[in-house]
């Protein structure tokens, strides 16, 4: 016997295995609830297409630029968004959830991890799961987005489409687990971009009525600030993940590949600096020399003068001589 993974019912062992409209189902309701049918325990390297849809009418979507055309209200905010969820992704779902490189208060924590969650790039736990086992096995067979083993489609994207891919390793995080409102989060993952795509068309029809000098209206705000925006910002982020471990310098002989690049540096607002990030993860600081800008660390020490965040990691004095 075996459950079947739609209804939850048991079910007998010459049925184990979903038909194909039972997994075509499936992968549409975990479109909304990634827990749709019981926690995903797949661990299919394919990619599967029918929950990719999204991801996939998400790039479709920016052709709508053709017909919304352009402002520089649009694409100040799409710069603006791009900056804000940046930050997020690197600062919180990134140095914080997935390393604890800075304490910070639960609203705080909760905050930024919607912010994070405006990204589409999932929740936090299934974020900073990932990224703790990508540390954990980097650049071996065990690593979820090696460019060394299987090539630069699949450490860039395609790992991220894989039935394992969806999947959240709850092993990994039990120290986040425990909060109701990440699992919540993290369990109906696309809610907060839903809404962020709903505030910005109704933002655009509120300035194509009150501003009408700004030239924009809310289709032309949801292409730009919210699909044009968000693809390249999955596109820069996981560049760390297929380029950083291939191209760049190498200050550490850490045991994976990675590299320090500045023009991923300066891309991803700090996290470029991949080979001082292998050698030492822990530290909220990337950029281990003065020169290497890191605008996320600048962002996190704001933070901490307001008081917001506090007990940032720093870097070992002794690796800032190193190379
Ligand atoms: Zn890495
Ligand atoms: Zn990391």
């Amino acid at each position: 016997m075996a459950l079947n993974p739609v209804t939850n019912e048991l079910m007998p062992a010459t049925a184990a295995r979903p038909r194909p409209l039972q997994r075509l189902l499936l992968a549409v309701a975990r479109w909304f609830d990634s827990q749709a049918g019981g926690p995903d325990t797949g661990d299919d390297d394919r990619i599967d297409w029918a929950r990719a849809v999204p991801f996939i009418a998400m790039h479709a979507a920016c052709l709508g630029v053709l017909w919304v055309g352009v402002s520089a209200t649009a694409l100040a905010v799409a710069l603006g968004m791009y900056a804000l969820r940046m930050f997020a992704i690197t600062g919180f779902y990134h140095r914080y959830f997935a390393h604890k490189a800075f304490r910070t208060s639960r609203p705080v924590q909760f905050l930024f991890a919607l912010f994070g969650a405006m990204s589409v790039q999932r929740g936090p736990l299934w974020w900073a799961a990932h990224h703790r086992n990508h540390h954990r096995h980097a650049d071996t067979e065990h690593d979820p987005h090696s460019p060394l083993y299987r090539g630069f489609f699949w450490s860039h994207m395609g790992w991220f489409l894989t039935r394992r891919g969806f999947r959240t390793d709850a092993a990994s995080i039990p120290d986040l687990m425990r909060y109701p409102e990440l699992r919540l989060l993290d369990r109906f993952d696309i809610l907060v971009p839903v809404a962020t795509a709903a505030g910005l068309f109704l933002l655009g029809d509120l300035l194509a009525a009150v501003a009408p000098s700004l030239h924009t209206d809310g289709a032309q705000l949801l292409i730009w600030g919210f699909f044009i925006s968000t693809v390249l910002l999955f596109h820069v982020t996981v560049t760390i993940n297929s380029l950083a471990h291939r191209y760049g310098t190498r200050r550490f002989d850490t045991r994976d590949n990675s590299r320090n690049n500045a023009l991923l540096a300066l891309l991803t607002f700090g996290e470029g600096w991949h080979n001082n990030h292998h050698h030492f993860p822990g530290s909220a600081r990337q950029g281990f020399r003065w020169w290497e800008f890191d605008f996320t660390y600048y962002g996190l020490c704001g933070l901490a003068v307001l008081g917001l965040i506090w007990d940032l990691k720093p870097v070992p004095v002794a690796l800032k001589r190193v190379g």
